[in-house]
């Protein structure tokens, strides 16, 4: 049967936006294939009333709940790619034929790539982090460490200050400008040139941050802006716009998170620089919002 809205992505942006649709009792089918992008990290923290939870704890009691609407349904595996134009969607899974929806909303999140150094990817989530707000508490202050991936990195440095003594890695990235200078002295940062090789275990479960110069440094935790990449090639075979973020490029949403693409919505990461759990689940919502009165004043509601 025709679905009012498919969800390609059932992360924290699709299952809240699968909640306005289930409560408006439209049909809608979220399909995902269980890879959210915190799955690395053991906790997730500063989400209201979750603080410490697993992020996939969250999302099973938020999939429980949704199943106990009669207009959801579940598909776990992979979209594998979408077609067609406004009322008439279909969407190819990995394990049915395709199946047919009028709407259609993209919430298949990000992939992180991390620059190829050893030791640095085992302990993404972990000691390796990407943000001091969801895991800078727990470190508990002493020294830290900030690799430069990017133009934002001095920035980054600049704030982790806050959670501990920081030390900048430039990695090959050029020297941060005049005015990043005088804000890294400001805050106590210091900088280390020079690029980095490995990151081992250090004494006491330290990190060791290995140069190429034969110097090390110890750290507490490493942060890591790493290059954010939209998964899958959906969005790029229905024609989404982009833009750019100054976390990478980004799909083009209006306010209620409607793409370039008549009938077809965007949220989460894979629609916003700088997400996290609440403001990807924000805007869910209004995907989920804009998605309903879109169907709602459409000649066939
Ligand atoms: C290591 C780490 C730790 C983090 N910790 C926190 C924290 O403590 N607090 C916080 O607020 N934020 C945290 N974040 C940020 C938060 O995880 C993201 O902002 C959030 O997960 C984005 O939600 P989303 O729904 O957009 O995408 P995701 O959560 O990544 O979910 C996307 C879903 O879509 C599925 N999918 C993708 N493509 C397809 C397809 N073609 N077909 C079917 N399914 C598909 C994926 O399998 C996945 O289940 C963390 C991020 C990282 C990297």
């Amino acid at each position: 049967m025709q679905q009012d809205a498919i969800i390609i992505g059932g992360g924290f942006a699709g299952l809240s936006a699968a909640y306005i649709l289930a409560r408006a009792r439209r049909r809608v089918t979220i399909i995902d294939s269980g890879t959210p992008r915190n799955r690395f990290a053991a906790h997730s923290h500063g989400v209201l009333a979750h603080d410490g939870k697993s992020g996939g704890e969250i999302l099973a009691e938020a999939r429980a709940q949704l199943a106990a609407y009669p207009t959801v349904t579940f598909i776990e595996g992979e979209a594998l790619a979408a077609e067609g134009v406004i009322d008439d969607f279909h969407v190819r899974i990995a394990r049915q034929d395709s199946i047919a929806t009028r709407r259609l909303l993209l919430a298949g999140g990000v992939e992180d790539r991390l620059p190829d150094i050893p030791g640095l990817k085992e302990r993404w989530g972990k000691t390796v982090l990407h943000c001091p707000y969801c895991h800078g508490y727990e470190i508990g202050g002493g020294p830290l460490g900030v690799l430069a991936t990017h133009p934002m990195s001095a920035h980054q440095a600049a704030v982790v200050a806050d959670w501990g003594t920081v030390t900048l890695f430039t990695n090959g990235m050029p020297e941060p400008d005049e005015a990043a200078f005088a804000l890294l002295e400001r805050r106590k940062v210091s900088l280390q040139a020079g690029l980095v090789s490995a990151i081992e275990t250090g004494k006491d479960n330290m990190l060791r941050v290995r140069l190429a110069n034969g110097r090390s440094v110890e750290v507490k935790a490493l942060f890591v802006g790493p290059d954010l990449h939209i998964r899958g090639t959906i969005a790029d075979t229905l024609g989404c716009a982009l833009e750019e973020s100054a976390a990478g490029k980004i799909l083009a949403t209006d306010a209620m998170k409607a793409t370039s693409i008549a009938g077809v919505y965007a949220a989460g990461d894979i629609a916003r620089a700088f997400g996290n759990i609440t403001l990807v689940s924000a805007d869910g919502v209004t995907a989920g919002l804009g998605l309903h009165q879109s169907l709602m004043f459409s000649a066939r509601s």
